[in-house]
């Protein structure tokens, strides 16, 4: 693997920039997380997924996850597991309030998703997961160098 982390593929911004005089100069390419110092951040301390949410004796999802706000399916039974891991989420792309959370299905693959979203490239190490449907809230992170994705239980319901 190298060091050499590659920028998004989907960025589209111009390398470069022409300036009044006709000088090419390199601008920034501008990859923000949407949590700044301005963004309050609070820890949630939210409560665990209930045991019915797990086949028995395991950590294996064991409902359907969908968006608390349309419905939309997001993992299918069987398709995750529950970890415990901290992992900060603003509450939505252009929120100044992101939540410390716990409790994260993880998915090692994109295609174990049902449905799912990209918000826009955030920085150069990972994206946000949003719904495919509504997009109206974040749920969770994508990994850009491993991969690996997990969703918020406290952002999500099951059934
Ligand atoms: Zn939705």
């Amino acid at each position: 693997m190298s060091d050499q982390q590659q920028q998004p593929k989907d960025n589209q911004l111009p390398e470069y920039t022409l300036s009044g005089d006709g000088v090419n100069e390199p601008i920034e390419i501008i990859i923000k997380d949407v949590i700044t110092e301005k963004t309050t951040i609070t820890k949630k301390n939210e409560a665990g997924p209930h045991d019915e949410t797990m086949l028995p004796n395991s950590k294996t999802l064991s409902k359907t996850i969908h968006c608390r706000r349309c419905n939309c399916t997001v993992i299918a039974p069987k398709n995750s597991e529950l970890v415990e891991k901290d992992i900060t989420l603003p509450l939505s792309k252009n929120s100044d309030t992101a939540e410390e959370l716990r409790y994260f299905w993880y998915l090692k693959d994109m295609m174990q998703f049902e449905n799912v979203a990209f918000t826009l490239n955030v920085n150069q190490t990972h994206k946000y997961l949003t719904c495919a449907d509504c997009e109206s809230e974040i749920i969770g992170m994508h990994s850009i160098q491993t991969k690996e994705n997990y969703i918020a239980h406290d952002r999500v319901v099951y059934k």
